[in-house]
């Protein structure tokens, strides 16, 4: 009777009752195989590549499965909460085109009918299940100072239980309604705990949806459900909010594996049905030793998902990326299928890569450098328009003011070929690839021994030039001075008897190449003339006269 006693005591102003709260929250009709999912962030600073890993999983799952997907905000630690980190998530959930079936807006309107979809407005929910396990006596009030710190308690229980150091019983689990009662008389504030069945030796099972059968050490700690401030720490809070919420799948990263168990006991204790979890794997590089280890937001830039806008990746290249590390099948499925979106390639549980994938940014480019190959000039030139509005306000003012020369240069071996041009991996870079086409070289990668050679070629070239009007026509006049000059324009010629000539057309086109762009290798050069036209072009080639 105590127990009854004693939850009225702690809880006086808790009349909600758990059955009430059960029937708000109606049982989700679900057609066979549909998955109803989530994803949870903490809004506790960026958004990490892992949880977007997550997002992105149960995003895919719920659409492969026609099922439901909802976005629940899970903030009931304050004190590490940042008012921004909300905003950052939903902004990134939104670049990414993930979208979800129930949430709640940013201005708080919920959307769906399982909310509210924010912790911290559930609080006089946890407040009734709580109340509910103290009466049952599954639960008790804790009024160790700092009860849900780590340290302070820990201390008081190694002392207490130095014999076992299996069990963490807390010393209040089996006060009496007096000495409950003292305590609140005195004020003070207490913690809720669970007051564990398991004493320390038991082994539980339980299946996992990716890694099958695992098995880990039953819970024997009486852990924390509600803070002395009433908010419920992760586990209390998700096994209330994915039971009313009507999860089927929970997918989530494998650092809670450790922890399913005490789960499970709570899911037991609450009188739920256990949901399924999913534990993805977590994404690792090779560290500095060649030791695989985590990502790490402080040490690795790309394991922030704000870097891929930042560096300027389209989305479908982090995407894919993505896909290619959940599943080793959509790199073959890609190969077999170019022009496929990748949304079209279907995976479930049981294709999701059990082991931890290897961050690779290299492997990122290449996969970016054929999702920029597809694109079109003017979608290239759109999108990188955006990006330099948002990061380069100079550069996007340069890009609008030539739209049209910038679009020729975006087509610029892309259109209309058989094989585009692959060296663009992110917008970032655009401008640096393309540094010629903004301004005159400033270095040129000609080779010491063919410079007087060059001044030679390129005066007369410049002297004759006549802007051409294809590539063919182009080319024509160039073999042809180049002939005239001693150049071989027969390559069999010159291969057999290369002491009887200066060098061969290749050679010349060189020449012209370095004086216009800077460098020896660089897209159509007829193209980057017609783009920067013929005042900068002779400008150019006598720029690099003697
Ligand atoms: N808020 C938890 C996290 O960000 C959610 C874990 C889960 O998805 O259950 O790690």
């Amino acid at each position: 009777m105590d127990n009854k006693k004693i939850a009225d005591l702690i809880f006086p102003n808790v009349t909600l009752k758990p059955e009430d709260i059960l029937a708000r929250y109606p049982k989700r009709q679900l057609k066979e195989g549909q998955v109803v999912t989530r994803f949870a962030p903490s809004p506790t600073g960026l958004m990490h590549i892992g949880n977007f890993f997550q997002a992105f999983i149960s995003y895919n799952l719920a659409k492969n499965t026609d099922g439901i997907l909802f976005l629940r905000i899970e903030d009931t630690d304050n004190k590490r909460e940042l008012k921004e980190a909300k905003e950052v998530i939903y902004t990134i959930l939104k670049r990414f085109n993930i979208t979800f079936d129930e949430y709640q807006t940013l201005d708080g309107k919920d959307i769906g009918n399982y909310g509210p979809y924010v912790q911290s407005q559930r609080v006089e929910i946890y407040k009734a299940f709580a109340k509910r396990l103290v009466e049952e006596g599954k639960a008790f009030p804790c009024f160790c100072k700092k009860t849900e710190g780590k340290e302070d308690v820990l201390e008081q229980r190694k002392t207490k239980f130095a014999e076992d150091d299996e069990k963490e019983y807390d010393p209040c689990r089996d006060l009496s309604y007096e000495e409950v009662k003292r305590h609140i008389d005195n004020g003070e504030s207490f913690a809720i705990r669970l007051k564990t069945k398991n004493s320390g030796s038991e082994r539980i099972k339980f299946y996992d949806l990716i890694k099958g059968e695992l098995e880990a050490k039953a819970n024997a700690k009486d852990f924390v459900l509600l803070k002395s401030d009433g908010l419920p720490p992760y586990a209390f809070a998700h096994a209330i909010d994915d039971t009313l919420m009507g999860t089927t799948v929970a997918v989530r990263g494998e650092e809670y594996i450790s922890s399913t168990p005490a789960h499970l006991e709570l899911f037991e204790a609450l009188g739920f049905e256990p949901i399924k979890y999913c534990h993805n794997p977590l994404i690792c590089k090779l560290g500095e030793n060649g030791n695989r280890r985590k990502i790490s937001k402080r040490k690795d830039p790309e394991a922030n998902m704000m870097y891929y806008f930042e560096q300027g990746y389209p989305i479908d290249s982090v995407l894919e990326y993505l896909l290619n590390m959940i599943n080793s099948g959509f790199e073959i499925w890609r190969k077999n299928n170019p022009d496929k979106p990748w949304q079209e390639f279907k995976f479930g549980l049981s294709d999701i890569t059990a082991v931890a994938p290897m961050f690779d940014l290299a492997k990122l480019n290449d996969i970016s450098k054929n999702v920029i190959a597809r694109m079109s000039g003017e979608e290239l030139y759109k999108a990188w328009l955006d990006y330099a509005k948002e990061y380069d306000k100079p550069l996007a003012e340069i890009l609008e003011k030539d739209s049209e020369k910038f679009i020729k240069l975006c087509k610029m071996d892309r259109e209309n070929t058989p094989k585009p041009r692959k060296d663009i991996y992110n917008y970032a870079m655009m401008k640096e690839n393309f540094d010629y086409i903004f301004s005159m070289p400033e270095r040129f990668e000609l080779d010491e021994q063919d410079k007087d050679k060059a001044n030679e070629f390129l005066s007369e070239y410049l002297r004759t030039f006549k802007m051409p009007t294809s590539n063919e026509e182009w080319f024509e006049n160039v073999k042809l001075l180049a002939g005239k000059l001693g150049y071989a324009t027969d390559n069999k010629l010159y291969k057999n008897q290369p002491e009887k000539y200066k060098g061969n057309t290749a050679k010349v086109c060189e020449f012209i190449r370095v004086a216009i762009t800077g460098r020896k290798s660089s897209p159509t050069l007829f193209t980057i003339m017609d783009i920067l036209g013929e005042t900068e072009v002779k400008a150019r080639l006598a720029h690099n006269q003697p």
